[in-house]
């Protein structure tokens, strides 16, 4: 099977369904790289991941405070956005490999700034504009991410 998918999105509803069908494929602990130019989607997506599962309020983005937790029914979800990391020094001292365990997904945006101190991800998620649309293109990079297309 194919290592890559590719969808187009034609508005912020279907971003948000993206990621609710994503969470909902993700079996087992997941880790998601989320690239694309700002405005791109990636915080509008995994709110939509965190909503699939079972989230009912607001999810902001962790601009300024690095990571957002969310406890949920079945798993833990930790948003990151890193865009503000000076030195990816900083993730070690945040404690990030306790981040990274077998009850919980991680969505990381901006992974680039936190090289050297971030897990491998199972998944490169990529949004990129097309005209005012979005295409979302997923690589899978392990099995547990080749699961996840599986499952989609
Ligand atoms: P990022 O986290 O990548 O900086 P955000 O999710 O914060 O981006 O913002 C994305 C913006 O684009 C929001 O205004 C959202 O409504 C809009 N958007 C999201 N998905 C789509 C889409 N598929 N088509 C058009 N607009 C979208
Ligand atoms: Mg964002």
């Amino acid at each position: 099977m194919s290592t890559l998918l590719k969808e187009k999105l034609q508005d912020a509803e279907q971003t948000v369904l993206f990621g609710k069908r994503l969470s909902k494929a993700c079996e087992l602990a997941t880790c998601i790289y989320l690239h694309g130019d700002l405005g791109a989607g990636k915080t509008t997506l995994t709110r939509g991941f965190i909503q699939g599962l079972g989230h009912q309020g607001n999810v902001k983005s962790p601009t300024y405070t690095l990571v957002e937790p969310y406890e949920l029914a079945d798993w833990q979800v930790y948003h990151f956005d890193l865009y503000r990391l000076s030195d990816p020094e900083e993730l070690e001292f945040m404690g990030i490999r306790d981040y990274f365990g077998d009850s919980s997904h991680c969505l990381v945006e901006w992974p680039e700034r936190g090289i050297g101190f971030l897990p491998p991800p199972d998944l490169d998620l990529t949004l990129t504009y097309i005209d005012d649309q979005r295409e979302v293109t997923l690589q899978a990079n392990t099995e547990i991410g080749l699961r996840v297309l599986k499952n989609l």
